[in-house]
């Protein structure tokens, strides 16, 4: 098993069964079923002191790490991450209210968003907000009017498309100039008007992110330069002193076995780095950090567990790319795929795979993993070795944790997983299978 891939929990039991938090998966998914999805809270717990205890090391000033809620977010994860005495950034009203709802407190929060309805901007005013972070000049037009009566000013930060193209996937890099997110840098003297005017609100300070699944740490001290320049820019020719910034999140993860999981401490140090010495060159006092990791903290933590259900043996159109022999493709059906699992169709991802009820077992087999449901594209694993699998076997796919269920749908209204917490050999349900029931909650009969 290779260990950087599985939660750190993982293992072998004696029967060759895969276990996760202490529980066997076999028994498990034939409890609760699959499609099942397990987060491992040993992985997700030590992911977050990982982040906190690096940042802390490396910085001397004051940090605070926000996980990024879009990668994962239920009850039982706000429960987490308050424990871990985390931050928290949300994108939309909906995780507002759950995390409010799990008694996150709200100045702990900050509000994210390219486009965020008023009701959502009323909405994160009325609980008190740490910080809306604002992406555009109509945005914060709208915010100087709705904070115009307010006793205390609300704290925002404004994020600055920084210029700065990251090395990852199109659909998932976002600090290049002509990004969607942000404002432009030439933008800034016209926010600062629009802020000047602005009683009840406080610029804070300033925030950009470069993209996700990053493996380089070099272009972050590029965007903290581009980010110190505009709060030195802010300071000097408006007199806005700037004391928080944020780089953003986007720290990688492995997903195969040939990806070497990118360091913490070293994106920790890299970042803490930039912003000290970009400081001390500009003569900037040392602003407080923010970082954003989600997929770093929940991606590892999570396994998804299937059912296989089919095999099909088909002549291969095209020569094998590898040396092995294999003239037929075969494809293994499973009970999930697309619905819970978008990013192998949205954007090509790879994930690792094993049999959970053969572990032990040597690969042989050269597959691809197919989902169920109606779309050509919705293969979950293409071209992976996995040993030889009949209807019934359990396929177990790792780094399952971030932006797959969090981005799930009720396509084919196939109902949507459940979320089980294993830790110590104990299970927690964090969010219940869906029932057909829940597949009706919204519809009303027509006359
Ligand atoms: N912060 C912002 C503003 C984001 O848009 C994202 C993801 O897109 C993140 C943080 C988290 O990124 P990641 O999950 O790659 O760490």
């Amino acid at each position: 098993m290779d260990t950087h891939i599985w939660p750190i929990t993982a293992a072998i039991t004696g029967d060759g069964h895969l276990e996760i938090g202490g529980c066997d998966t076999v028994v498990l998914a034939a409890e609760r079923g699959t499609p099942l999805y397990l987060l491992d809270a040993a992985t997700f717990r030590t992911n977050c002191r990982t982040y906190k205890h690096a940042f802390a090391r490396h910085y001397p000033g004051d940090v605070s790490v926000h996980y990024a809620s879009k990668a994962l977010l239920n009850t039982g994860i706000a429960q987490l991450l308050h424990a871990e005495d985390m931050a928290l950034d949300v994108v939309s009203g909906g995780e507002l209210w759950v995390a409010l709802r799990a008694g996150f407190p709200a100045a702990r929060i900050h509000l994210h968003g390219n486009a965020k309805p008023r009701a959502e901007l009323e909405q994160a005013l009325a609980a008190g907000i740490g910080n809306i972070v604002v992406d555009t000049l109509d945005e914060l037009v709208l915010l100087a009017i709705l904070t115009s009566n307010q006793a205390k000013p609300q704290s925002i930060l404004l994020r600055i498309a920084p210029g700065v193209a990251a090395d990852t996937h199109a659909h998932i890099q976002t600090g290049q100039a002509d990004s969607k997110f942000g404002l432009p840098l030439g933008q800034l003297d016209a926010a600062a008007a629009i802020l000047q005017d602005a009683p009840g609100l406080r610029l804070r300070g300033l925030h950009c992110h470069l993209g996700s699944q990053l493996f380089d740490p070099a272009p972050y001290p590029r965007a903290i330069d581009v980010l110190l320049d505009a709060a030195v820019r802010l300071r000097d020719q408006h007199g806005i002193v700037c004391d928080e910034i944020s780089p953003g999140g986007g720290l990688g993860v492995a997903y195969t076995v040939d990806q070497a999981a990118p360091d913490i401490d070293l994106f920790a140090a890299t970042i803490c780095r930039a912003v000290v010495e970009g400081c001390e060159q500009r003569r900037f006092p040392l602003p407080t950090l923010v970082v954003e990791p989600g997929r770093s903290i929940v991606a590892r933590a999570g396994v998804a567990l299937y059912s296989v259900l089919a095999r099909k043996h088909v002549a291969a159109e095209t020569q094998p790319t590898t040396d092995n022999q294999q003239l037929t493709t075969t494809y293994l059906h499973i009970d999930g795929g697309m619905a819970d699992n978008i990013r192998p169709a949205l954007y090509g991802a790879t994930y690792t795979a094993l049999l959970a009820n053969h572990a032990n077992t040597k690969p042989d087999t050269r597959v691809h993993v197919s989902g169920r449901y109606c779309e050509s594209g919705d293969v979950l694993l293409r071209d992976v070795l996995l040993p030889s699998a009949i209807p019934g076997d359990l396929l177990a796919v790792a780094v399952a944790g971030a932006y797959t269920l969090s981005m799930a749908s009720n396509y084919n209204l196939v109902p949507r997983p459940a979320l089980l917490l294993v830790e110590q050999g104990q299970t927690q349900i964090m969010q219940r299978r869906e029932t057909y029931e829940d597949l009706v909650r919204r519809d009303s009969e027509i006359q």
